[in-house]
């Protein structure tokens, strides 16, 4: 049997008198990998701003359940301890700080030097880039390289639930490919992850499964192989 890592539902975001996101259900099994994917302002951000708490209460309502238990209150450092981790969109690295200070802040809700020092390592490897500028401010990065930093920080954590906001977006074709493998990696690892792109077909290649967002609505739910060959996702979202 699936369990629940997140589940959604009637979750609904007005934004003044209108309405953003419009009453969806949506949830996320341990150890899937699913892609929400949709046009600009389909309110996919919005989606998970309100997972994350991070819009004000009056806006949202619906139930947010991750782990079994509602998330209606948290701040965002509770999220970290419930090992519930987001990369936003731009990314949100603290851009006074190091790479290695970005990297283990990523980690201060565990307590093991040696596994934190190990992990660091680990990124390091991953991507070379951050290893040769460990010391740089994190605001003086390119947009690939804060990319890569806040994905490497949101992992520090140990999460059990990730939430990608748009990984791909404004990076360069190889770094688009690096970042998927990555995604890709960190999925086969068992992390359950939540995507959201704009890039549908990376996404779906990517996923065990998927939704589609159109104003505000969910629109389509499938597996997202059968999704790629889907002749309404190919029309609208592949450009096929
Ligand atoms: P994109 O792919 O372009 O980032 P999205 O699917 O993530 O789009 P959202 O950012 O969630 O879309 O936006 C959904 C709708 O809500 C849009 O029409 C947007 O203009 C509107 N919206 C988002 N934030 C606010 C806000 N703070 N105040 C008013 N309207 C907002």
């Amino acid at each position: 049997m699936s369990e629940n890592v997140l589940k959604v539902a009637g979750l609904t975001v007005a934004y003044g008198g209108i309405k953003a996101v419009k009453g969806i259900d949506l949830e996320v099994n341990r150890g899937e990998l699913v892609a929400l994917i949709g046009a600009n302002g389909a309110g996919k951000t919005t989606t998970l701003k309100a997972i994350t708490g991070t819009l004000p209460p009056c806006k949202v309502d619906g139930t947010v359940t991750y782990m079994g238990a509602s998330l209606k209150g948290d701040q965002s450092f509770h999220l970290v301890e419930k090992k519930l981790a987001m990369v936003p969109e731009g990314r949100g690295v603290f851009t006074r700080m190091s790479i290695q200070e970005n990297l283990m802040m990523g980690a201060y809700t565990r307590d093991d030097k040696a596994g934190i020092e190990a992990d660091i390592a680990k990124w390091y490897d991953v991507f070379p880039r951050l290893k040769e500028r460990a010391q740089q401010m994190a605001g003086t990065l390119s947009g690939g390289e804060q990319q890569m930093l806040a994905m490497a920080r949101a992992l520090m954590s140990h999460p059990k639930l990730l939430l990608l906001d748009e990984p791909s977006m404004g990076l360069s074709p190889i770094m688009v490919d690096k970042i998927f493998e990555v995604i890709r990696n960190v999925s086969a690892e068992g992390i359950t992850i939540l995507l959201v792109e704009q890039n549908a077909k990376l996404a779906l290649q990517a996923a065990h499964r998927g939704y589609v967002m159109d104003s505000g609505l969910i629109t389509m739910t499938g597996n997202a192989q059968d999704m790629l060959v889907d002749p309404r996702v190919k029309a609208a979202y592949l450009g096929e």
